[in-house]
């Protein structure tokens, strides 16, 4: 056996089937929630790590928030749930995020656990043009998530496809609503809607 040679400790407490979550989470939503739920749930995993990348790809104007900020908000988010956890491998190692260094770094923290990478169907439909393609099946089950607004094309071979509920909801337009005055408030966890107005923010930006 794999983990033979580990102290019993190890074994005993590390989960055996662990989901890996990774984005922005700029800010995390309830349809980022939801869908770790609904995988865990459905293949039976005992944990899923939510792992915010170190960089922000700008996408919409300067309001974006800081790392620190990101792994807070997450980590209010799943706060009190012990199926939830968020890590900070990425933000530790920096910039740029590869999801073959998510996947090692993690494994070595949790040896002789089998890997979940779940990604939104968004996420997946570039899954190709990922330089690690081959390499990350090595390491982990592709599982892919249902996401309003974005098509299967059909069966993705070696990718699981899971239905989760749908939010038609991203952080951008939790962003854009915190910078244009809309509500936002049940959209995240309350303790994040808390954050985001105690800490101000989302407010700058020009194209608001
Ligand atoms: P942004 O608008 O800033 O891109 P986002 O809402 O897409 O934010 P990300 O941090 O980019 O959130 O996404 C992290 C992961 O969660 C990705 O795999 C993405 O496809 C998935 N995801 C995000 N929102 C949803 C949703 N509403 N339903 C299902 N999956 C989602
Ligand atoms: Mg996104």
């Amino acid at each position: 056996m794999i983990s033979s040679n580990l102290p019993e400790r190890l074994i005993v407490e590390s989960p055996k089937r662990i989901g890996v979550l990774g984005g922005t989470f700029d800010p995390i939503h309830l349809g980022h929630l939801a869908a770790a739920g609904e995988v865990a749930g459905v293949l039976s995993l005992d944990r899923v790590f939510v792992v915010p990348t170190a960089g922000h790809p700008l996408k919409d104007g300067s309001e974006e928030a800081s790392a620190e900020d990101r792994l807070a908000m997450a980590s209010l988010a799943v706060s009190g749930d012990p199926l939830l956890q968020v890590s900070r491998v990425d933000v530790d190692r920096g910039i740029p995020t590869h999801t073959i260094d998510t996947l090692t770094d993690l494994g070595a923290e949790t040896p002789g656990a089998e890997w979940f990478f779940i990604t939104g169907a968004d996420a997946l439909a570039r899954l190709d043009e990922w330089q690690e393609a081959s390499r990350l099946r090595d390491l982990a089950t592709f599982v892919g998530v249902t996401r309003p607004g974005y098509e299967w094309s059909g069966p993705i071979e070696g990718v699981t496809l899971v239905e989760v509920p749908g939010f038609d909801l991203s952080s951008t337009d939790v962003r854009r609503r915190v910078r244009t005055g809309q509500p936002f408030r049940y959209l995240v966890p309350g303790s994040v809607a808390d954050y985001i107005e105690e800490h101000h923010l989302y407010r700058g930006g020009s194209d608001g």
